[in-house]
């Protein structure tokens, strides 16, 4: 079968590869239909994150399920489905609390189109995915959710929506700072746009890229245009502060921008891969600040993100830069974007 790999920078190409097995009577095996970038596939793709090809790409999107094993009972042959981008058992310690993406039954990394295990697992961007667990893993698509708005659910939407949710159910009316930077930078919008749904307070977004800074304002916030400073030099104070920048300093700066009692989460660490990070552990105790990283929950988190664009009060699509056809796929993803979705003819 078909399957676009992550070869060098601005490089990817479609190889020839052996078809998956049906992995288990939990399993399925799965038909991706729409498949959307996730932010760090662009920055692997432009360089910015060093990785050693080949690496099967593609991680969020919507399928149609092929085949089951006997043991699957959520899903059938032919149900379109939400796929996630971690793998995760569902039964283990950590599944068991909802931390699916730290599932102890396989390894840390284990993930689709992800070094080092995207190997065994391949990415969305090939005819055939092997899904293990497939109760777990795989969230039927609500009847009448578009496809391309539900792509992202696998893993970016639900990454920008724990930046925010969880923390302003605690605070309500939470004024919310979001600073971008980082290319291709889905996550920071998505958390701009949960906060406008979920009633924050003021709402800015700050970033140096016009079109991303363009989509923050479609969601109704406040822009800061960056310059060389960044937001050094800002002493205003927000109750929640996301770090969408990829950049170590800035982890500091929007801590000491974090207000009493705040919360900061920063999406971008992945980026952070071999270097430590200063944090300013003293202003955060005398202010009862929190921080939070890491890998989102998928499995757990999806829900309640799937209800607001299912309600329609939420809206993905401003975020997305085109939709593709899957035969411009490899053209597509070697030029810079926000989000793209790529759609296979159906
Ligand atoms: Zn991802
Ligand atoms: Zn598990």
């Amino acid at each position: 079968m078909q399957q676009l790999n992550y070869i060098g920078t601005r490089h990817v190409e479609w190889r020839d590869v052996p078809a998956p097995a049906l992995p288990g009577e939990t399993g399925a095996l799965v038909r991706p239909l729409v498949v959307s970038t996730c932010d760090m596939d662009g920055a692997v793709i432009q360089g910015a994150v060093p990785l050693k090809g080949p690496v099967p790409l593609g991680h969020e999107g919507v399928g149609e399920v092929l085949e089951t094993g006997s043991q699957v009972t959520r899903v059938k042959p032919g149900d379109r489905v939400i796929m996630p981008w971690k793998i995760a058992c569902g039964s283990c310690l950590h599944c068991g609390r909802g931390h699916t993406a730290m599932c102890i039954s396989v390894d840390r990394e284990a993930a689709y189109g992800w070094a080092p295990t995207a190997p065994e697992w391949g990415g969305f961007l090939q005819d055939t995915v092997p899904v293990p667990w497939a109760d777990t893993m795989l969230t039927p698509l609500p009847t009448g959710l578009d496809p391309l708005k539900a792509s992202g659910l696998g893993d970016n939407i639900p990454d920008g929506y724990r930046a925010i949710a969880p923390h302003i159910k605690e605070r309500p009316g939470a004024d919310v700072l979001v600073c971008g930077g980082a290319a291709p930078g889905s996550i920071g919008l998505f958390a701009v746009g949960f906060a406008k749904t979920l009633g924050a307070g003021r709402v800015v977004y700050a970033d140096h890229d016009p079109s991303r800074l363009a989509i923050a304002q479609r969601y109704g916030a406040e822009i800061w245009e960056l310059g060389t400073t960044w937001l050094d030099g800002i002493r205003q104070r927000f109750d929640i502060t996301v770090d969408a920048s990829a950049r170590p300093d800035t982890i500091a700066e929007l801590l000491r921008m974090t207000g009493r009692a705040g919360v900061c989460t920063s999406t971008s660490a992945a980026v952070y891969i071999g270097g430590d990070v200063p944090v300013p552990m003293f202003h955060m105790y005398r202010n009862a600040i929190s921080l939070h990283t890491g890998w989102v929950h998928t499995h757990t988190v999806m829900p309640e993100p799937m209800a607001l664009i299912q309600s329609g009060a939420f809206d993905p699509m401003p975020v997305t830069s085109r939709v593709v056809s899957w035969d411009d796929a490899a053209d597509a993803l070697v030029e810079p974007f926000t989000k793209l979705i790529i759609a296979r003819e159906t």
